[in-house]
């Protein structure tokens, strides 16, 4: 069992939706005490349930059966505000404005049993377990490209991403088939719109083509994810 460290925010509500679906964050400030602190502040008007520090400890912020307000305005499979459905937890890095860098072992050994904890306890299953650029695409960057998905698929927590040594014979589907894609996994976009949900979709699922569009790899990457995704 994990082992917390109580350190509670006043920064919650009440639920007016069962638990089914886990989003995970980096808190991007420059100290995991500075994150805390921020996250404890009745004035900051945000929260998450846990934060993860660099080595393993884990801070317990606001009961799981409350609404913390982590995520903002999201939006995830059909569904908008996912903070009412959702757990939060933050990871402690600085983050892309701070000095964004590989998350340590310690941290991630811990979190990974924080995680199957929580997914036992709620049954969420793991199309539902997502980054919170995942639900807001074009807002949000958290937790990153190098946030390492494939530990959480290995104990079979979330869906792989894909593998860049597997994806050249899958078949490239044109951009409509693409968007179709992005939206069954999950993303928001309209057509004219999918540029953020591309670049989340690559933070997430695709690091080796960040930024570079819906190009060839990225295609083929999206038909092996989507297949996950609706088979997982
Ligand atoms: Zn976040």
């Amino acid at each position: 069992m994990t082992e917390f460290i109580d350190q509670p925010s006043p920064n919650h509500d009440e639920r007016r939706s069962a638990i089914d679906m886990l989003v995970l964050h980096y808190t991007g400030m420059q100290t995991g005490a500075a994150a805390i602190a921020r996250l404890c502040d009745p004035a900051s008007k945000v929260s998450a349930h846990y934060v993860v520090e660099d080595d393993g400890r884990i801070f317990r912020l606001v009961p799981e059966q409350r609404r913390a307000w982590h995520a903002g305005v999201s939006h995830w499979q059909g569904q908008n505000g996912v903070n009412d459905v959702s757990i939060g937890i933050e990871i402690v890095n600085p983050g892309h404005e701070w000095g964004y860098r590989p998350f340590p072992d310690l941290q991630i050994n811990a979190l990974l049993l924080l995680v199957q904890e929580i997914c036992r306890r709620w049954n969420i299953q793991k199309t539902r377990v997502i980054g919170h650029a995942d639900v807001a695409p074009g807002r949000k960057d958290d937790p990153g490209e190098l946030f390492p998905w494939q530990r959480l698929a290995d104990k079979g927590l979330s869906i792989a991403p894909a593998d860049p040594r597997k994806i050249a014979s899958n078949p490239v589907p044109d951009h409509q088939a693409c968007l179709r894609m992005l939206r069954e996994i999950g993303y928001a976009l309209d057509s004219n719109q999918h540029t953020a949900a591309t670049l989340a979709f690559q933070r997430h699922f695709f690091p080796p083509a960040l930024g570079r569009g819906l190009d060839r790899a990225t295609r083929q990457a999206l038909v092996e994810v989507h297949a996950r995704f609706t088979n997982p």
